[in-house]
């Protein structure tokens, strides 16, 4: 099962490229074309899901994560080698930043491995935790490009690097027969189930992504979850139960190497988009503020009454994953969970000893 795809455009410098014949051998029957630029239909705001744009890369494709000085955030780099995504969640910050209306699949991804080289170098003796899904679900696209099967030998070759895919889709057969050495870590995006229904169009329900990292889990890999974005709406406190119960059902303390949560939060520009191409959404609706990135949030109180509660639920079955708390400030992660990593090396240095934990 994958994503249908209707087009694949290749730029001509990415003709040859093993990627673009893997994604045309995958797609029998689909029409391709040569050209600078991909075709898409005029009037789909952006949205070409169904569209495949192979390109040469623009710049380096290992970045930080964009965090922001105002807040705690991961420590995390970021490869990007594929940009869009075809699901479609109401709160994808993709639909804001994305310039290419469709989905870009860049050529030379292997350049990135020399980027990280050239990091490792750089920080001898460090952990380098990356990972693929920035601006792009890490295996939405695997499918059609075995790039993540390609990628995970590569980065295992490196000692010092943890690979973390993050995903809400099922699809990992094609890592079920590689050995992961402890050093890749399959993580789900999860939700309440009427968050999945409402937000996550084209998702797989909750206990899909379980039971796909149940058989990551049995092939060796660690897991990873986020709660991201958690979102209030009348019964959250029972669904939001529901869910970890879930994710119990399906794996083991020890199975989980790290939990994060968020709560939902979005440039204030998102909005009107959110409006326009998902009327129906009750997001906008909730109690929105500016926090000190700009974003727009729940107001603190809602924010830590959120965090606690899954927290307690999460500790009533694991007290071994390492939870932790996206994009927010020590004040909220001491009255959240108790304590704080203090700061974005604290959490840092926290993730890279549960990357290497097991
Ligand atoms: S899965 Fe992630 S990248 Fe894809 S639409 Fe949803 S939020 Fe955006």
């Amino acid at each position: 099962m994958r994503f249908p795809i209707r087009k694949i455009t290749i730029h001509p410098e990415a003709a040859g490229s093993s990627v673009a014949r893997t994604v045309v051998e995958k797609c029998p029957g689909v029409p391709v074309v040569t050209a600078a630029r991909p075709s898409v239909d005029p009037g789909d705001e952006g949205h070409s899901k169904d569209t495949v744009f192979i390109t040469p890369r623009k710049g380096r494709l290992l970045k930080r994560c964009p965090g922001t000085s105002s807040y705690v955030c991961c420590g995390y780099r970021v490869l990007n080698l594929v940009t869009g995504c075809p699901l479609d969640c109401t709160y994808c910050i993709l639909q804001l930043y994305l310039n290419q209306p469709c989905l870009v699949v860049h050529a030379d991804w292997e350049d990135a491995l020399r980027e990280l080289d050239e990091l490792i170098a750089k920080h001898p003796g460090r952990v380098v935790r990356l990972g693929t899904g920035e601006l792009a679900d890490s295996l939405a696209l695997e499918p059609l490009t075995d790039m993540a099967r390609e990628l995970v030998p590569r980065v295992l070759r490196r000692p010092e690097a943890v690979l973390e895919l993050k995903t809400k889709t099922t699809f990992v057969e094609s890592l079920l027969d590689i050995d992961p050495r402890g050093r890749v870590i399959l993580s789900w995006s999860v939700n309440a189930e009427e968050v999945v229904r409402a937000d996550e169009k084209g998702a797989p329900p909750l206990t899909a992504r379980l039971r796909a990292a149940a058989e990551g889990r049995r092939a060796g890999y660690r897991i990873g979850l986020h709660f991201d974005p958690l979102v209030r709406f009348p019964g959250w406190e029972r669904s939001y139960s529901r869910a970890v119960e879930a994710i119990y059902d399906h794996l083991r303390e020890g199975d989980i190497a790290w939990i994060s949560l968020g709560s939902l939060r979005y440039p204030p520009a998102l909005d009107a988009i959110i409006r326009r191409r998902f009327p129906g959404s009750h997001l906008p609706l909730g109690e929105l503020v500016p926090g000190l990135d700009g974003k727009l949030r729940y107001f603190r109180p809602l924010r830590e009454e959120m965090y606690r509660r899954v927290y307690r639920d999460i500790r009533r079955r694991d007290r071994h994953a390492e939870v932790y708390l996206c994009m927010e400030s020590p004040e909220v992660w001491r009255s959240s969970l108790g304590r704080s990593p203090g700061s974005t090396a604290g959490l840092a240095r926290c993730l890279d000893a549960a990357a290497i934990a097991e």
